[in-house]
């Protein structure tokens, strides 16, 4: 009784499980987060109300339990939660369930024989949410949203060695707001950083899911471009240049046009690095501006 008021007092999930995984115990919490009284659960193989939980390595957990006393840990960063209760506390983070931390270890009886089992647990939602934005704020570039250089680079190199072990064609473009000084110039900085921020997402939203948009400096964006030969991201880039040159942005009642100047390279014989790809890249897009502007080039 006094032992009950106690379990359901605590900010955990706490149930007890019979040899046969019927449920012996079921604390508030419990009742709270499933929708499912202990009166109702009571007695009933847990597999029967979660169907989920019958898993290979939830059935060796429960076994080693009652076969040998152990302890068994189910972390959240492998296997997100055991109970799919809905996330309530937090909103706007990609979660549909409760993220648990959950432990299960054996009860024994008077004879020191493993009787029941119990399982506790906690509700780490709120940490992996933080931590998930800590990774997402580690990889962005903090004014467009776009992967920063940091990303890109352990990207690239990653996708060097990715494409050179399995061969594939493998791209980038790299390109560069044409005059982007006179457009701090005449209209301010605060408008400078808003054609920034629209030019980075209209790009991010013709680009593949697998392609990656990184800013790289300044007024300097890469586009990486996984199973890509040249001649296709030459086509890609030309598609970003009329897709700016369209592109009308409206600040303070004002409507600015900014063009790019793009440069492509890719992996091939005489190209093998990331550093190589970015420097002949690179190469281009200054052979594009020094050709005039507004143009693609490619190695
Ligand atoms: P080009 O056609 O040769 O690329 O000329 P440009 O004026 O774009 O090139 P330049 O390298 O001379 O100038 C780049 C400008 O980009 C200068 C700098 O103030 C601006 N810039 C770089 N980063 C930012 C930023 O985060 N916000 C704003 N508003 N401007 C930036
Ligand atoms: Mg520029
Ligand atoms: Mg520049």
């Amino acid at each position: 009784m006094i032992l009950n008021q106690f379990f359901d007092a605590l900010n955990l999930g706490v149930l007890i499980l019979d040899r046969d995984l019927k449920v012996y115990k079921w604390n508030r919490w419990m009742e709270i987060h499933s929708g499912i009284s202990a009166a109702k659960i009571h007695n009933t193989p847990i597999f029967e109300v979660f169907p989920g939980l019958n898993t290979p390595k939830f059935n060796r957990s429960c076994k080693s339990v009652f076969k040998f006393g152990n302890l068994c840990f189910f972390s959240q960063k492998l296997h997100h939660y055991l109970f799919p209760f809905k996330s309530t506390a937090y909103s706007g983070h990609e979660f549909e369930f409760m993220q648990q931390s959950c432990a299960m270890g054996p009860l024994r009886n008077d004879n020191n024989e493993v009787e029941y089992l119990y399982i506790y647990i906690q509700d780490v939602t709120e940490v992996a949410v933080y931590e998930q934005k800590l990774v997402e704020l580690n990889m962005k570039d903090g004014l467009t949203g776009v992967y920063n250089r940091r990303f890109l680079e352990k990207k690239l190199k990653e996708e060097v060695e990715r494409h050179r072990r399995y061969t594939g064609d493998f791209s980038v473009v790299l390109f560069d707001i044409d005059h982007f000084k006179r457009v701090n110039d005449d209209y301010g900085h605060q408008c400078g950083d808003f054609i920034l921020k629209s030019v980075s997402s209209r790009i991010d939203s013709i680009i593949r899911n697998v392609d990656y948009l990184a800013r790289y400096g300044g007024e300097e964006f890469c586009c990486l471009l996984p199973q890509t030969p040249l001649k296709f991201a030459a086509k890609v880039a030309e598609r970003f240049r009329v897709v700016i040159m369209d592109q009308e942005h409206n600040y303070d009642n004002k409507i600015i046009n900014v063009r790019i100047s793009l440069g492509v390279s890719a992996l091939q014989s005489d190209i093998t690095t990331a550093d190589e790809m970015i420097k002949r890249a690179d190469e281009a897009l200054y052979r594009a501006k020094d050709g005039g502007r507004n143009r693609v080039e490619t190695i």
